[in-house]
């Protein structure tokens, strides 16, 4: 079986090697595998998920070893992101790649596959759908903007972590100002809301690539 999987073609945008920016994993070295094409189209989308490549799940897996240490077994995160990864990724796939501590990232609009080990939801669908696709998540990271109001906690299926991260906007100039602003609302939102926790996307504020 694994002959046949291993020639399943996937869209990808890129394969990389870098550190955890958000969330309850952040600092962590992780590769990435950054999927093509989204089911939504968000005003503040940073990725560019339509520009991608063919290639084959062992191709894939060749590049992910490359970039993976394998000394940090059991902790060897591999984080399967996008555009929304759960248009692609499957069960069969995965299974190919159990050697890694399998994360996702996704905006909560499909069930995920079972072999994900940690589910990173990003919602952009209403509780009462994400109840539909999940008994639980490890975390939801809802982006937030100066004047937003967050779903009351018990509308959500179960999390270890509740997220709020601030939206980064435009241009380079006008974005520190900006995340300025979203910054000290969420700070001001978890103050009223203490079972919302702050995450910041470290990779942008610090232009890690
Ligand atoms: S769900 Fe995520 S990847 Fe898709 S458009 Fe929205 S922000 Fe972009």
């Amino acid at each position: 079986m694994k002959n046949n999987v291993s020639g399943i073609i996937l869209n990808v945008v890129e394969i990389f090697k870098s550190i955890q920016g958000e969330g309850a994993n952040t600092g962590k070295a992780a590769v990435f595998v950054r999927l093509a094409n989204c089911n939504m189209s968000c005003w503040f989308c940073d990725t560019d998920w339509s520009q991608s490549h063919k290639m084959t799940v062992m191709e894939v897996l060749e590049e992910v070893k490359k970039l993976s240490n394998p000394n940090a077994y059991p902790d060897n995160l591999l984080i399967w992101t996008g555009g929304e990864p759960t248009l692609q990724l499957t069960d069969e796939i995965l299974e190919l790649f159990q050697d890694y501590y399998n994360c996702i990232e996704t905006n909560g609009t499909n069930p995920v596959p079972k072999r994900i080990e940690y589910i990173s939801c990003s919602p952009k669908v209403s509780p009462a759908e994400l109840k539909k696709n999940f008994t639980r998540v490890n975390e939801f990271r809802y982006p937030i903007k100066v004047g937003d109001r967050l779903p009351d906690i018990s509308e959500l299926p179960k999390a270890d972590n509740y997220f709020v991260s601030p939206i980064f906007l435009g241009e380079e100039k006008k974005r520190f100002q900006q995340i300025d602003e979203n910054i000290i609302y969420s700070i001001n939102y978890i103050k009223d809301n203490p079972q919302w926790r702050l995450s910041l996307q470290l990779h942008k504020l610090l232009n890690i690539p």
